[in-house]
């Protein structure tokens, strides 16, 4: 008789039993888990917030990633005294929806935009002081954006 549901969950890469993480969807072995943040976290390092404008209740970020030159991303930040809105630009300069990295029969895809948004909580939201935050998305169709400027 088949008894699915009590058979041990396997960890899904190296297929060992004693699957420990993430912490309530376990799937990996303390190994495997290890090296898949390892990998994720040389994918984000790849990625470079710059912070140009500083003002007490906002800032705004351009997104580099290291294979580009130009910026491929924009980070708005306003903190209203109690959370903070997130505004981020993509700009179609860069392969955002495609996974960041492989590994060998890994269920579980990330893709680029997904890592940046770990790196926006490590990088901008956390030194913020952390709390409640919330985060849009937009996808630019310019590749960069039209500057203007002036005074009244
Ligand atoms: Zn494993």
């Amino acid at each position: 008789m088949a008894r699915k549901g009590t058979e041990p969950i396997r960890c899904a890469l190296c297929s060992a039993k004693d699957v420990v993480e993430p912490r309530g969807d376990e799937r990996y072995c303390r190994d495997c888990w290890d090296k898949k943040i390892a990998v994720e976290d040389i994918v984000a390092r790849e990625f470079t917030l710059k912070r140009y404008i500083r003002a007490q209740s906002a800032e705004k970020y351009l997104v580099y990633h290291a294979t580009q030159k130009r910026p491929v991303g924009m980070i708005m930040v306003i903190d209203d005294g109690f959370d903070l809105f997130l505004t981020v630009l993509l700009y179609p300069t860069f392969t955002w929806e495609d996974p960041a990295y492989h590994l060998e029969k890994d269920p579980e895809q990330r893709t680029f935009h997904e890592i940046l948004v770990d790196v926006i909580a490590a990088d901008i939201i956390e030194p913020w002081g952390g709390g409640k935050w919330h985060l849009e998305v937009f996808r630019s169709t310019a590749p960069e954006p039209e500057d203007w400027n002036g005074e009244m």
